[in-house]
């Protein structure tokens, strides 16, 4: 039979490259490949058997056969699975049709993804790159057990790899793809004697590399299997005996099942090496039937995942499995829960496009909410550090449950939140409201780009003088979640930022605070009109106005946006929108404080002293610096060596 002969495309090589001429510890995730291939194979005859469509060898057992030939050091895992064309073993083998494979070449050059990254806002104004603490693997090792790297794997121990196949559907021919796993593949047509016999399927002929003979010993297979692929739904028989033995693990009544087991069946699952932090496992019999197992991950839900919008438990119909990843059977704020659904009341052959907008898939949905719900909640009061734990992991999903309407108010009691009462501990919106004073109404907050940023905010100082608790937002959604939300148990939210003076001064200052001034009398008034207008000038179109506050701050001065929206929104619509610099804002000044009154004395001796010209650059360059944006530094720190040289003249002269 005519042999022709294929080059690989070149990250394929690139791919192959890395595996052959790398030394991983974990060779062995090479079978895991094989075998999950093997499974998805059947899955895909089982899908076309339950639909009542026609396929080659239809009394063929639905198994996975490994044999391995000690004394050629050849190692065989066939399947009766789908099987593949000619066409399709060029498509398919030919190519990395997966994102892990990507994804781990990508891990391998040392770029980054382009969407693995969050924009957040940085303090100078610009763009930075803020990574997740888990996209970035230590090392190669880790990868590869995270991502699966697909066919290619099989490299790490073969020399040469022989696949046949022969497909279930179309004229039932046979072919032989062969690779050395270099630059090119062969294909081939089976006929005559060779083609006798040869049945609906794949078999994979794995011919080890000298290094890679282990993998002909029954054990050392028998305990890959176990690690990696105990779960799968199909008979996995090792020179005629059954090695795999739990399936369908979520239709086991909870009490029979050990920690272990859940735990092996997350790590089968997700291949995810870290334990999950929690399962969650029920059955429901109506108003639909369905056997649910979710586990919340230990380590923050894959980037990658994310990029791809792929999350959602995989969806079974009485152990068939109709659809990984399906979206329709939880809310997106719970898309960091990984697991499985499995439902008696859809049919087995249900296109995988009515599941969009299915009732059933809806009902499930609605009761596995709101089961999760009850757990999260149970939880937070009974086990409160475990939660917190959750929390910081997958919060930043929950915050967008303000988007189900339904669910809003206890999705926001989940909420939480480090305070100004309470910095260390988290704090939910219940916590606030036992501590709120009895005439106030609003739950305050202070948003930054972090703790320490979202402390030193102007506008907060005064409401520690009162003694009213504030919410730090440090995450770019959480103002938008709550704006969202705009309300919990009667309380509407609000940002320090657009405190409203009257309101706060009908609250009594705490004790020890530092007494009010006195208010500027009335012959001073022309004095601060005069600072008003020297400040403008000399800051000319680096503000958009420059006025006298209303607000109720402690500093001596503040920057507001011009449309009324709090800083952090700007900030988050300004990355949006892709602008960088330095926004044109507002600056106020506070006449109450001891330095405007100090300038304003200044200004009135000589509207055109050069140091007062520093002192407002000064003082304009720090506010700038509380709100999140830094001017010219060059400027700053000379023009701050000129200010610390008078004064440290002025002090020392004092003291002599
Ligand atoms: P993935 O499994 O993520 O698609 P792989 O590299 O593991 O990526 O496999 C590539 C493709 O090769 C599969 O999608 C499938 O179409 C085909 N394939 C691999 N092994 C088999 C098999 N045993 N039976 C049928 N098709 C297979
Ligand atoms: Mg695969």
């Amino acid at each position: 039979m005519p042999e022709t002969t294929h080059q690989f495309r070149a990250e394929t090589c690139k791919l192959l490259n890395i595996l052959t001429h790398s030394l991983y510890t974990n060779h062995e995730i090479f079978l895991r490949e094989l075998l999950s291939n093997a499974s998805d194979a059947l899955e895909k005859v089982r899908f076309l058997q339950a639909t009542g469509a026609a396929v080659r060898d239809a009394e063929l057992p639905l198994e996975i056969r490994i044999s391995s030939d000690r004394e050629n050091h050849v190692l065989t895992i066939a399947d009766t699975g789908i099987g593949m064309s000619e066409q399709e073993m060029i498509d398919n083998l030919g190519t990395i049709a997966r994102s892990g494979s990507e994804q781990f070449l990508k891990e391998r050059e040392g770029e980054k993804p382009a969407d693995a990254e969050l924009v957040q806002e940085g303090e100078d104004g610009e763009e930075a790159i803020v990574e997740h603490d888990d996209s970035k693997p230590s090392d190669a090792a880790q990868i590869i057990g995270r991502f699966g790297i697909g066919f290619y794997s099989v490299f790490m121990v073969a020399k040469k790899v022989e696949v046949t196949s022969v497909p279930a559907s179309g004229d039932g021919s046979a072919h032989v793809w062969t690779s050395e796993g270099t630059g090119s593949f062969t294909l081939r047509a089976l006929s005559g004697a060779e083609a006798e016999g040869l049945k609906r399927g794949t078999s994979v002929k794995i011919f080890l590399r000298d290094d890679a003979r282990e993998y002909e010993e029954k054990w050392r297979i028998e305990s890959a299997i176990r690690k990696h692929s105990n779960f799968l739904p199909f008979a996995i028989e090792l020179d005629g005996s059954r090695v795999n033995t739990t399936a369908a693990l979520w239709r086991e009544p909870k009490f029979s099942i050990t920690k272990e087991q859940y735990n092996d069946f997350y790590k089968f699952l997700t291949y995810d090496q870290t334990e999950p932090l929690d399962v969650v496992h029920f059955s429901v019999d109506a108003p639909v039937q369905f056997n649910c197992l979710l586990y919340i991950p230990g380590t923050a839900v894959d980037v990658f995942d994310e990029r791809k919008d792929e999350w959602g438990p995989d969806l079974y119909v009485r152990r068939v499995l109709i659809d990984r990843r399906n979206k329709e059977l939880l809310p997106n704020w719970f898309a960091f829960m990984k697991g499985v659904v499995d439902t008696e009341d859809l049919p087995l052959n249900i296109s995988r496009e009515t599941l969009q907008e299915n009732t059933v898939l809806r009902k499930i949905s609605q009761t596995a909410t709101r089961q999760l719900l009850t757990h999260f909640e149970r939880m937070a009061k009974a086990e409160p550090e475990k939660y917190e734990k959750i929390w910081k992991l997958h919060g930043r999903y929950l915050k967008f449950g303000f988007d189900s309407y339904q669910h809003r108010d206890r999705v926001a009691a989940l909420l939480r939140y480090a305070t100004s009462a309470q910095e260390e501990k988290l704090s939910s919106l219940d916590d606030y409201i036992s501590r709120m004073k009895p005439e106030q109404k609003e739950i305050w907050y202070v948003a930054g780009s972090t703790l320490e940023a979202a402390k030193v905010n102007p506008h907060l100082s005064r409401f520690r003088r009162k003694g009213i608790e504030v919410l730090f937002l440090t995450d770019p959604v959480d103002e938008f979640a709550l704006e969202a939300l705009m309300q919990y148990k009667e309380h509407g939210f609000k940002s320090v930022e657009l405190a409203d003076a009257a309101a706060l001064d009908a609250f009594p200052d705490v004790e020890g605070a530092e007494p009010k001034p006195e208010p500027l009398s009335e012959e001073k008034k022309p004095e601060l009109d005069a600072l008003v207008a020297a400040v403008k000038d000399i800051l000319g179109d680096q503000v958009k106005d420059v006025r006298v506050t209303e607000r109720p701050i402690d500093a001596p001065a503040c920057l507001v946006s011009a449309d009324g929206v709090s800083s952090s929104m700007e900030k988050l619509m300004r990355v949006m929108q892709k602008s960088d610099g330095i926004p044109q804002k507002i600056f106020e000044l506070n006449p109450d404080h001891s330095l405007v009154r100090a300038l304003m004395g200044i200004c009135a001796a000589d509207a055109s002293d050069p140091m007062l010209k520093d002192m407002v650059n000064s003082l304009f360059d720090s506010t700038l610096l509380l709100d999140g944006y830094m001017n010219d530094p060059f400027a700053m720190a000379e023009r701050s060596m000129r200010l610390l040289k008078q004064a440290a003249g002025w002090y020392s002269d004092l003291r002599k």
